[in-house]
Parts: structure tokens; C-alpha cells; sequence
């Protein structure tokens, strides 16, 4: 079973980066408005995740800990319909069984806080009282400790500590209702407040794309063909490494897909005669029964239902929007 573990641990947890998105997700499907990141060496040393979310009580941390025991779906059919971001009740113990872990929370209701705490796949035989305020911390120290071949796999710290940075970046971009900290061997990188007007949310983009990047964006927001897509989108003359600066949400969950790339390139070159690689913040909505989320671990896949429909959106969209700015 340790052994199931770890190799699940391989898909779920291949790096620290891995480890933060899974835990900040688990924050958010408890309903926090506000997490709290804390790495040390890269998340290798460290990671531990804060929020104020409605916590676990201690009768169900153990469970917590046991594969396959998501709180969040009764059935398989409850899988169609997924609101939340986790349901596999896979991450806890693919984190447990490479790593030591602790979880500590507070369920609100005047009860006070207890702690689980296990490592490399064992957890402790029951939760004992501790101190914390309402809400969950995770933490875990010493990924990989009991799998070095995986650690080898690892780059350096600092590498790791970018992936990791990424991983809250890409989901501060899809909830900024929620306020986001990030700290890196006792140094704050990101501090950012619940964004709840347009210049709180522009400010939250500038503060992980750069000034730059927004300052020379142009804001979209259309709707047409019974979607909606708005956000920014860089101008060829923002001529920073873009390679990273893509993000594109599609009802509001991170999606990797080369088609709002091909959709932006035919309308650059279309209107500018630029052959760039544009950076872009964008967000598309859409009728959810148009897209299909792929039930993948990262589920940052998506099928669209009409791609070509999707595709004509966006580069009609953006196409309009750049005859508007064109020099
Ligand atoms: P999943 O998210 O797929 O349900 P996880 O292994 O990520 O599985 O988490 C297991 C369970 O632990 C969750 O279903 C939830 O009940 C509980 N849990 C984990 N993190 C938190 C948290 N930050 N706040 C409250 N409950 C949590
Ligand atoms: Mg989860």
C-alpha cells in the first residue's frame, strides 16, 4: 500500500511545485479567502500552506490521510459534476508517503485546534490538541526524503522555488476574491491583498506579470457568439520573455492549450504584420456543456465541444481590439 502510494506520489507530487498547488486547491475547496505560502529551499526544506478556511475536524484527519478518501464526492456520478478542484482524495497521502507531514486545524465552532502529523506513508494513531486559529495548516518538510531517486530528479532550488512560485501565480490569476502571500527562506515574494475592483485586480496582475506587462497591455472584454472573453493582452512592442507570461483560464480553471496562441498570432499578423509570440492574461466563459475537463491530475486539459467556434471568438475578439490600438 506504501508502495501504491508512492508510485502515486510520482504523478500527484513530482515536485515541490506539485505539493503547493495541490495543498492551495484543498485550501480553496474549504472556502478560504485568505492562503498563506511559506517554502524554505525551494519547498524542499519546507512548505507549509496557512488558511482560514472551514478546517477538518479531528475525527476526519486520519481519514484524511488514507487514499481514495475525499470528503468531496459520494459517488461516481457526482464526478460529472465536480465543483471542486479536488475529488480524487489522492493528494494527502501521495504527500504523506514522501514526506512528513503535519496537518493542524481549527474547525470554526468555539472547538480549539488539533494536529495529525505522519511521514514516508505512516500516520500518527490519532490527532492531539494544539494551537491555531480557525482554519488549516498543512505543512511538510523533507519531500522526498525517503525516495532519492525522485530527489534527484529535482533541479535546483531555485529552479524549484519558480515552479512552485508559478503554481500560486497561475491560481492568484483565477481567484481574486481570495488574498495570496508567498515567502521564500524567511523573504516575502508575493503579497496580494483580495482584489475586488477593476484597479485592485489590474494591480494584482501587475504584480505578477510586471508593471510593464500591463502597463502596455490592451484590456479586453467582449462578448460575442455566446461566450465572453475578457483580460490583456500584450502588445508586440512588450518584448520581455513571454514564454511564461501566457495564462488562459477557461471558467475560471488554468487551461494549457495551443489554441488562444494560434487564435493570437493569426490576429497580430492579420492587423500588425507581427509574428510575435504574444504574452496574454485571458479568461473565457463559456456554457459549460461546450467544454469537456479532462479527469487528468493536473487537469489543466480541456477538449472544446466546437473548437473552431473557440478559436473564431477569440481571434474575432482580439482582432477587433487591435484595429482599435493599431498605431
Ligand atoms: P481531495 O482534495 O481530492 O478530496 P486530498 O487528499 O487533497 O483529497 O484531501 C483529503 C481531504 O482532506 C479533503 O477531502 C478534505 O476533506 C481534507 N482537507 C485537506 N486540506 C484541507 C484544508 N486546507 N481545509 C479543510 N479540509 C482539508
Ligand atoms: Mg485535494
Amino acid at each position: 500500500d506504501q508502495l501504491v502510494n508512492q508510485i502515486a506520489a510520482g504523478e500527484v507530487v513530482e515536485r515541490p511545485a506539485a505539493v503547493v498547488k495541490e495543498l492551495i486547491e484543498n485550501s480553496l475547496d474549504a472556502g478560504a479567502r485568505r492562503i498563506d505560502v511559506e517554502l524554505e529551499r525551494g519547498g524542499l526544506g519546507l512548505i507549509r500552506i496557512r488558511d482560514d478556511g472551514g478546517g477538518i475536524e479531528p475525527s476526519q484527519m486520519a481519514l484524511a490521510f488514507e487514499r481514495h478518501a475525499t470528503s468531496k464526492i459520494a459517488s461516481l456520478d457526482d464526478l460529472e459534476r465536480v465543483g471542486s478542484l479536488g475529488f480524487r482524495g489522492e493528494a494527502l497521502p501521495s504527500i504523506l508517503s514522501v514526506s512528513r507531514l503535519r496537518l493542524t486545524s481549527c474547525p470554526p465552532g468555539g472547538g480549539h485546534a488539533w494536529t495529525l502529523g505522519g511521514e514516508g506513508g505512516l500516520a500518527e494513531r490519532q490527532p492531539v490538541p494544539a494551537a491555531h486559529p480557525p482554519g488549516t495548516s498543512v505543512e511538510v518538510r523533507d519531500l522526498f526524503f525517503n525516495t532519492p531517486a525522485r530527489r534527484k530528479f529535482l533541479k535546483a532550488e531555485t529552479t524549484e522555488f519558480r515552479h512552485a512560485q508559478t503554481a500560486l501565480d497561475r491560481i492568484a490569476l483565477s481567484r481574486f476574491d481570495v488574498g495570496f502571500s508567498l515567502r521564500h527562506n524567511q523573504r516575502r515574494v508575493r503579497d496580494l491583498a483580495p482584489a475586488d475592483s477593476a484597479p485592485a485586480r489590474r494591480a494584482r496582475v501587475a504584480a505578477i506579470c510586471g508593471e510593464e506587462f500591463v502597463a502596455q497591455a490592451v484590456e479586453v472584454d467582449e462578448s460575442r457568439m455566446g461566450m465572453r472573453l475578457h483580460g490583456w493582452v500584450g502588445l508586440p512592442s512588450f518584448a520581455r520573455n513571454q514564454a511564461d507570461l501566457q495564462f488562459f483560464y477557461v471558467n475560471g480553471r488554468l487551461v494549457r492549450d495551443r489554441l488562444p496562441g494560434f487564435a493570437l498570432r493569426r490576429a497580430f499578423a492579420d492587423v500588425m504584420h507581427s509574428a510575435h509570440h504574444p504574452a496574454y492574461v485571458l479568461y473565457l466563459e463559456l456554457d459549460p456543456a461546450g467544454v469537456d475537463v479532462n479527469v487528468h491530475p493536473q487537469k489543466t486539459e480541456v477538449r472544446f465541444r466546437e473548437g473552431a467556434r473557440v478559436h473564431d471568438m477569440l481571434f474575432g475578439a482580439v482582432h477587433q481590439l487591435l484595429r482599435g490600438v493599431r498605431p
